[in-house]
């Protein structure tokens, strides 16, 4: 057996065991660089696809490996950028758009072309922004491609509900990206702008250089792309921009409230080059991560809260960041001008408009145990049951470490929902799963579907 055929036959493993979003992400442009008795170096694009082999998915790739060579027991990634053989590449197992040219940035060197208003936010970093499970691959995308513009991820399709962040990391990126080369010709701007700009210049008959003016730029960065649904000419000509500036290997990033295939009267072929690249969702952030955004704000801001009250906050507003951050600064001008800190009441009530439209879309155990039950297939009384079969077994395991995850119930009060149980039972369903998550990507996936789930009841 041949590297190669071992790689390809690792690779095949890790395709059914993950979503295609993170496959398609970590495992591009990988190859086996050596195997010896007990060690395989694996070659890989970048940093962050070095981090996360090693970190999320070296055991399961060295389970694979050891079908094969049993002796294997350590994995070591190394950076390596050109890959001198291409037929080892993942491209000829993922299915990708059929006109896809070779990927290598075309980036020109500086020259005389003229400069460009990129039309950026410098607010927007990715150091100010907060990493947590619900964005992390949306951001390692965003970095990679701030680095290494038009090679890896190319279009990166962003999607999520609204205050998420979508955003603040496409602006990051941009930022980023002129940062780590001025000579890079970037433009952010939103659907609606490219439509209206379109518009405009049909209108004055200079299609032509709207067209232009498009087609030079390195990196095109188009947010909120929804924008696209029923509009049929700019659909069409948008299509144009993008197959001109991807065939050259010009980087393209995109933002949407949802995924491509939710997008009404999108056109077949708009769907399928945006599927073609990298997709990655952004999520609701979790109380760690919510905890987390507001203290970043605070140290930003320079203003300080006590703990009790930014556990308060996060608690109890967690829909998007956005409602987030506006709580959190109307409540830093007030006492900032006052010279003084609030108390948890004054926070209580100063925020209780926000926090009681929060409550009424508020998750409930009632909601987690359905949309688990709905997901494993068994009913909540089962769920209830003394049943020890596995069918049943790990849906409450799962339905507990939600409870506990998502809304905080304590351990007893869990014990209590979930039929009269002991919290220790709570306790230990809880670490299991916890435990489980970090090995097992494929568990990740289904809890991050059951959260989608949580809305819909
Ligand atoms: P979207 O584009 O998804 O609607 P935005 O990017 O506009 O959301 O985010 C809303 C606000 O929340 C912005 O001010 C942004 O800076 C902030 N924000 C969102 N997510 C994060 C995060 N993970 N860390 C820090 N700030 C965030
Ligand atoms: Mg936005």
């Amino acid at each position: 057996m041949t590297n190669n055929e071992l790689w390809q036959a690792v690779l095949g493993e890790m395709e059914l065991s993950i979503s295609k979003a993170s496959f398609t992400t970590w495992f591009k442009n990988t190859f086996i660089q050596t195997l010896q008795k007990d060690k395989i170096v694996v070659a890989v694009p970048n940093i962050f696809a070095k981090e996360w082999l090693e970190k999320k998915y070296k055991q399961r790739i060295l389970d694979s490996v050891r079908h094969h060579f049993p002796a294997v027991n350590s994995l070591l990634c190394v950076i390596e950028t050109e890959e001198k053989d291409s037929s080892k590449s993942i491209d000829s197992i993922v299915t990708r758009s059929p006109e896809k040219p070779k990927q290598s940035s075309k980036i020109a060197p500086p020259s005389s072309r003229p400069s460009v208003d990129n039309n950026l936010n410098n607010r927007y970093m990715f150091e100010n922004f907060v990493v947590g499970a619900n964005n992390e691959l949306a951001f390692a995308a965003c970095q990679s491609i701030s680095e290494t513009p038009g090679t890896n991820y190319n279009p990166l399709f962003i999607y999520g509900g609204v205050g998420l962040g979508k955003t603040h990391l496409l602006q990051s990126t941009g930022n980023s990206a002129i940062k780590n080369n001025p000579s890079l010709r970037v433009r952010y701007l939103s659907m609606e702008r490219f439509t209206n700009e379109l518009v405009d210049a049909i209108q004055k008959s200079k299609a032509k250089e709207f067209k232009n003016n498009y087609i030079d730029l390195d990196i095109l960065i188009l947010d909120d792309v929804q924008f696209l649904a029923g509009k049929e000419k700019t659909q069409e000509e948008f299509f144009h921009v993008f197959e001109s500036l991807y065939q050259h290997g010009k980087q393209i990033i995109l933002s949407s409230d949802r995924a491509p295939k939710s997008i009404p009267t999108l056109e077949d072929r708009l769907r399928s080059r945006f599927e073609g690249g990298m997709m990655a969702d952004v999520g609701k952030p979790d109380l760690e991560t919510r905890v987390a955004i507001i203290g970043k704000k605070l140290l930003e801001k320079q203003f300080e809260l006590d703990n009790e009250i930014i556990e308060y906050l996060a608690q109890h507003i967690y829909h998007n960041v956005r409602e987030l951050e506006g709580a959190l600064n109307k409540i830093i001008v007030t006492y900032q001008l006052r010279n003084t800190n609030p108390s948890l009441s004054d926070v209580v009530d100063m925020t209780k408009d926000v926090i009681s439209v929060n409550r009424q879309q508020e998750l409930t155990p009632k909601k987690i145990l359905k949309s688990v039950a709905d997901f494993y297939d068994v009913k909540i009384d089962e769920i209830f049951s003394r049943c020890r079969k596995k069918k049943v077994v790990k849906p409450r395991q799962v339905a507990i470490y939600l409870m506990r995850k998502d809304i905080n119930l304590s351990f007893p009060d869990i014990g209590q929902t979930i039929g009269g149980r002991d919290h220790s039972t709570a306790i230990y369903a809880f670490e299991k799963i916890e435990k489980e998550i970090e090995n097992n990507s494929i568990l990740e996936d289904q809890l991050k579907f059951i959260r989608e789930k949580f809305i819909d009841y």
